[in-house]
């Protein structure tokens, strides 16, 4: 157990990063930042930050001995750097569990293998596998890039072949994954904490909706039935301790529309895993203000092989993202902050950009549709279209 007073570290210095430092510090912890930014958001609130590029040598032997042991807030660190720093401290979660994380053909073939519903797929390595992988899948259908895809970037939706290849050639003919085009409800998320005596806690699932690619709300608790919540609960909690995961995670999960069948009544749909991300998340965020403990302070529990925190959730929430888009250049603050149901967080970005995060509100209220209809109207106020 590593106690307050100890330090440890994050890789990583944006809002995911600030959030665990404050979090952390807030328990009594001393907090080491690696990232080269020197305006990130978490090297503005941590004990020491380190700025330099992931894999400079100096600066990770400086931080794995300053910490007890470190995390990350994203999933694409180079694996020299976990490794490197893995001789000095601990590292959460491990080098293998991130590896997974990286590349869509090892999180779904492992997620799959660990008993998750994923949708049909097909690996391309090169122009050579484009026919088969169109025969496997066919129409409609989604090319993924393998790695460093978010928020909706490095895909595109094909209805031939022809438009395969074309759009194979427009990602730059990298791997890619093929994958079936499902019929979706709707889009929830389950974040959840697994320490090394492989507990699992898991905070309640958010219904998420998105703009452009990126989250735009999250809707807590998500409106799915509670069979459908079960069934995403336990094929997350299937992948983390099939991973030997410690640390916090998210897992994204399709709910899949319902067909009519041979009696004419609808069924009730199904859960289909889409990803992982193997930290908080932004979907996890109304955690912040919403539940007995939040993400951040239960990443802290978890890298530090504490108890892990209750997850319980104590309102209904909706949170709204705020984006670079509505710095015109700044928001309306009175208006947001006039309700006293909202919990503003932002992030300590100086400069805003269309799409760029930079801060969230939660929206609390007894009631799950109050909390819908202020997060509406405060962001009708705010200038973010409908
Ligand atoms: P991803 O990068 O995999 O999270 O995909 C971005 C968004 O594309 C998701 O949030 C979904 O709205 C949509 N999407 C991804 N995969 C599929 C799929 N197989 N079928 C239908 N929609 C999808």
């Amino acid at each position: 157990m590593i106690l307050p007073g100890a330090t440890i570290g994050v890789l990583g210095g944006g809002q995911l990063g600030r959030m665990f430092t404050l979090a952390a510090k807030v328990m009594g912890y001393q907090v080491v930042v690696l990232d080269p930014d020197p305006a990130s958001p978490a090297g503005q609130v941590a004990n020491v930050h380190l700025k330099a590029d992931y894999r400079d040598a100096v600066a990770l032997l400086r931080m794995g001995s300053l910490c007890d042991a470190v995390t990350t807030e994203f999933e694409n660190v180079p694996a020299t750097s976990l490794d490197m720093l893995a001789k000095h401290c601990l590292v959460a979660p491990s080098p293998q569990a991130l590896a997974v994380a990286q590349d869509r053909l090892m999180e779904k073939s492992r997620a799959r293998e660990f008993g998750c519903d994923t949708a049909p797929f097909a690996n391309i390595e090169s122009e050579a596998d484009l026919a088969q992988a169109w025969h496997e899948i066919g129409a409609p259908a989604l090319l993924k890039t393998r790695r460093l895809g978010y928020d909706g970037k490095g895909q595109a939706r094909v209805n031939s072949l022809d438009e395969l290849a074309a759009a194979f050639a427009e990602l730059g003919n990298v791997p890619c994954l093929l994958e079936g085009f499902l019929p979706l409800e709707r889009e929830v998320s389950v974040v959840l904490a697994r320490n090394q005596a492989d507990e699992i806690a898991f905070f309640p699932l958010a219904e998420n909706q998105h703009r452009d690619g990126i989250l735009d709300i999250s809707i807590v608790p998500a409106r799915v039935p509670e069979k459908l919540a079960d069934d995403a609960r336990r094929m997350a909690a299937g992948l983390a301790h099939g991973l030997d995961y410690v640390g916090v995670m998210a897992v994204e999960f399709f709910l899949l529309r319902g067909e009519a069948n041979a009696s004419n009544e609808n069924t009730p749909g199904r859960i289909v895993f889409n990803e992982m991300a193997p930290r908080p998340h932004n979907s996890g965020h109304y955690t912040l203000d919403a539940c007995a403990t939040d993400q951040f302070q239960q990443q802290v529990r978890a890298l530090c092989g504490l108890t892990l925190g209750d997850p319980r959730l104590l309102s209904p929430v909706v949170m709204v993202n705020l984006l670079g888009d509505v710095w015109t250049p700044q928001p309306d603050w009175n208006t947001l902050l006039r309700h006293p149901g909202v919990q503003l967080h932002l992030y300590g970005k100086a400069e805003a950009r269309p799409g760029r995060k930079m801060g969230h509100y939660n929206c609390l209220a007894p009631d799950l549709a109050d909390a819908l209809a202020l997060a509406l109207e405060t962001r009708a106020a705010l200038g973010i279209g409908a």
